[in-house]
């Protein structure tokens, strides 16, 4: 007989997700655990069988732009692929933006929600794109206070029936800038004829990624306002008539991307697309924050769920491969190789969850002042961390395959081509890092991510966890002494160095839950694993800060070319 390798394969994906089980257990009171775990039970089954299943058979399905129709009408029809058709009235169904907004379990119910979609992510070529804009688009609504937008698009964005429910868009980035968006060109010129806050929007947004859409919320400069971003307001609008035509808009054409080949990014023209106006004719980029904070935890949970799957697959298929005269399971570089990456990913989540969590408690209102400055500084800290740890994890799957993981019909490239994405779009690990110096010069003290590592630590139940501790503790205030000598020499001193100060505190953070968590395990089931996890990530370096930023001649030396 010749020999065929055997593919890797997956079980039910919450059965199997110790992180993630146990982190419910611990976080959740037992009836709200008992409540949901069977939508988790089942969303774990969907997503490691029958939805696995189709992403890998469908691994080179891409949708297309249908511009014309048969009679010669402009029509600029979108035509996902068939997986994302049948996802669209499971995530509505399953409430994947729903469970968050009807809060069932008050606090908990962000908890449960980025559950769902962390289980269904992996599984969706990246369908969690459009749901992490429908639901910042949701959050940006509410928080507007815009009484008749939110009558009209709130009951559909959050709706569990598929005939009913719309998705959002979020329109920023222009051929200008996605980074520097106070610069977009984008024109609003008022339209009195519909009404007092209606306007006619004229520009070119250069990415738009949930072009299949109701809705999308965008921004534009009211014709006469300052240039720069405050002259900019925030527009809701609606793409299409009743007859499904897009509404003076025009899909120049799909993005050729290197990942998410299954999102369809366009280019648009507004040629005089309605729009209303939704809070006041200024501050738009303000007004779009709520947006961004809820798309940058989706991204850090995304990133935390493919590297979960990553490994899921990796650690099925050593126990398959046998090379040398063994499973890879058995050879102790290949053990070790995936322990560490295990410890990555534990890591990620941790953190990422710790921010769905205030998440949760501040849309109950039960944010304490303290926590509502640790959300602000942990939301830029998880999604640039967590990013960047996405892509170094599938790169590093990819490899624990061989050759095979660069082969595309085994469906394994698509794990790093979509990580990829993961530090790019919501924010560049720059741009965040630069955010993250914001929240700080308002209000964001150090002191509370010292505190919360402090508390998270002192829960060490062994030397190897105490000794974990002490390396995220000394870490965070390494990054505090320099961050107040970086404030001394001067602003472009502190900007320089801002990626090595939020990856220490992104990383040490990480180590902080994890110690916490592995302390829990050991007491609660002598659970030795996520110890282990932790030992693994306090040696793959925690603390990034250079010292030397500040001597004399360190600042230019970025300013040579070569
Ligand atoms: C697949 C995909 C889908 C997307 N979908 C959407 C969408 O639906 N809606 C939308 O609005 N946008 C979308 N985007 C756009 C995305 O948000 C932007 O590409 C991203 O924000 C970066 O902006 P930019 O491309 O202009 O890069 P730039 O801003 O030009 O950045 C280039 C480099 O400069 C760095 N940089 C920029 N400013 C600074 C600074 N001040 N200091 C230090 N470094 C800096 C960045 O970190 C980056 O490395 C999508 C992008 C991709 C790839």
């Amino acid at each position: 007989m010749p020999f065929f390798q055997t593919p890797p394969s997956l079980g039910n994906q919450y059965a199997n997700d110790r992180v993630l089980r146990t982190y419910v257990a611990r976080k959740l009171p037992a009836d709200v655990l008992r409540d949901i775990e069977p939508s988790l039970d089942e969303m774990g089954e969907l997503a490691g069988g029958r939805l696995y299943r189709r992403l890998v058979e469908e691994y080179d399905h891409e949708p297309r732009v249908v511009p014309w129709d048969a009679w010669g009408q402009r029509i600029d029809r979108i035509e996902v692929t068939p997986l994302w058709q049948e996802l669209f009235p499971i995530a509505v169904q399953k409430g994947i933006i729903a469970t968050a907004y009807e809060r069932k379990h008050g606090r908990f119910s962000r908890t449960h929600q980025f559950a769902l979609a962390y289980l269904l992510d992996a599984s969706s070529g990246v369908f969690s794109c459009p749901m992490a804009m429908t639901d910042g688009a949701s959050r940006t609504l509410l928080d507007t206070g815009n009484r008749a937008i939110i009558d009209r698009a709130i009951p559909r964005l959050t709706s569990r029936d598929p005939a009913r429910a719309w998705t959002s868009g979020q329109w920023m980035t222009e051929r200008t800038g996605g980074s520097d968006v106070a610069i977009s060109e984008t024109v609003a010129r008022p339209d009195p004829t519909a009404g007092p806050d209606a306007f006619r929007l004229y520009g070119t947004k250069w990415f738009t990624s949930a072009t299949t859409s109701e809705m999308a919320l965008t921004l534009a400069r009211p014709e006469g306002n300052p240039p720069g971003g405050s002259g900019l307001a925030l527009f809701y609008v609606e793409l299409r008539d009743d007859a499904g035509r897009l509404r003076n808009i025009a899909i120049n054409r799909l993005k050729d991307k290197l990942g998410t080949r299954m999102v369809p990014t366009a280019e648009l023209t507004l040629d005089g697309a309605p729009a209303i106006a939704v809070s006041g004719l200024r501050d738009g980029i303000k007004n779009i924050t709520p947006m961004l904070s809820v798309t940058r935890t989706w991204n850090a949970v995304c990133a935390a769920a493919g590297m979960r799957r990553g490994l899921a697959l990796a650690r099925d298929y050593a126990k398959k491969r046998i090379a040398f005269g063994a499973p890879l399971a058995d050879k102790p570089l290949h053990a070790d190789t995936l322990a560490a990456l295990q410890a990555e990913y534990e890591g990620a989540f941790l953190l990422t969850f710790r921010v769905v969590e205030l998440l949760g408690k501040d849309e109950a209102g039960e944010l304490t002042e303290r926590e509502g400055h640790l959300l602000r500084m942990l939301t830029p800290i998880a999604k640039l961390t967590t990013g960047k740890q996405g892509v170094a994890v599938a790169s590093e799957v990819l490899e624990a395959f061989g050759g095979a993981g660069y082969v595309e019909d085994t469906g394994l490239p698509r794990l790093l081509r979509d990580a990829q994405v993961l530090p790019i779009w919501e924010g560049t690990t720059n741009v965040l890092s630069l955010d993250l110096l914001r929240v700080m010069s308002r209000g964001g003290s150090l002191a509370v991510i010292e505190e919360e590592v402090r508390a998270c630590t002192e829960t060490a139940t062994d030397d190897g966890l105490r000794r974990c501790g002490e390396i995220a503790r000394s870490a965070v205030a390494h990054a505090r002494a320099w961050a107040e000598n970086a404030r001394e020499a001067g602003p472009a001193a502190l900007e320089a160095g801002a990626r090595r100060l939020a990856m220490t505190l992104g990383r040490a953070m990480e180590l902080a839950f994890l110690v916490e968590h592995a302390a829990w395990a050991q007491k609660t089931n002598g659970d030795a694993r996520p110890a282990a996890s932790a030992r693994f990530l306090a040696r793959t370096g925690i603390d990034s800060i250079v010292d030397d930023d500040f001597m004399p001649g360190a600042s230019t030396l970025a300013r040579y070319d070569e």
